[in-house]
């Protein structure tokens, strides 16, 4: 291992979307198994590895809601499409040898363990990627605001939030070519200028607790390694 390991324990937030590769709805299993090496490289560095995946490729509420449904039975389904996901990524990191647990907010028994946070630390611990899905659990939150709790309950050294663009930027970077990327942001710079990388739940969280978040670009190779051996990839928000 000649790469150190600037962080010891990560939780590192895939949201849904990227799942789906090329299409606009389901699971790409080429995607997967790409996200199963980059987390391997953090397990074979020691790094422990909590994982929170979004459901977006599937079920989102609030696009369920806009169509006709009822609210919260839309965020039951954009909850229950996270465990959907959390299951393939861990078939996929079982099929790299990577050894990896699902829990969810929601209890499933006979498909995944309810989530104990003594026991997810324990397999942290031991090693393995522990998964963590159906969000918080309730309806009128989001994943982002599940990572960032789950990422302060394990006591995890940052929160990673994968994205589309290697960090964050004043203005949309697709659209204005002259989009300036921010290496490192306040909790407070976020918040006042509407930076919109997560939503207010996930930032209030986080700044409360004091708990950095790195936002990288998920479709750029070796990135979550160079991040999490101290390299300044992306954008860094703290205080
Ligand atoms: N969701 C929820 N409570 C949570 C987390 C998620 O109700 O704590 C629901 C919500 O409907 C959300 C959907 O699950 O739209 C999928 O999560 P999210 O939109 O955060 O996924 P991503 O955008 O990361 O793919």
């Amino acid at each position: 291992n000649e790469r150190r390991a600037k962080y010891k324990r990560v939780l590192l937030k895939l949201s849904g979307e990227a799942l789906s590769g090329d299409q606009d709805f389901g699971i790409d299993p080429k995607v997967l198994d790409r996200m199963a090496l980059e987390i391997g490289q953090l397990v074979g560095i020691g790094v422990q590895v909590g994982l929170v995946i979004g459901g977006g490729n599937l079920f989102r509420g609030a696009a369920l809601h806009a169509a006709g449904m009822e609210r919260v039975t839309g965020d039951h389904m954009g909850m229950l499409a996270t465990v959907m996901n959390a299951l393939a990524m861990r078939d996929s990191l079982e099929r790299s040898n990577i050894r990896s647990r699902v829990m969810s907010a929601i209890p499933m028994s006979g498909v995944v363990e309810h989530y104990d946070r003594r026991t997810a630390i324990r397999y942290l611990t031991g090693g393995d990627v522990v998964i963590f899905s159906a969000g918080t659990g309730n309806p009128f939150f989001t994943t982002d605001s599940a990572a960032c709790l789950r990422g302060i309950e394990i006591d995890a050294d940052v929160v990673v939030k994968a994205t589309k663009v290697d960090g964050v930027y004043d203005k949309d970077p697709v659209k204005h070519p002259d989009a300036v990327r921010y290496e490192r942001l306040s909790y407070d710079q976020v918040l006042d200028q509407k930076l919109g990388v997560m939503d207010l739940t996930a930032i209030c969280l986080v700044r409360d607790h004091e708990m950095p978040v790195r936002v990288f670009d998920t479709n750029k190779p070796g990135a979550l390694l160079n991040l999490v051996v101290g390299s300044d990839e992306g954008t860094l928000i703290d205080k």
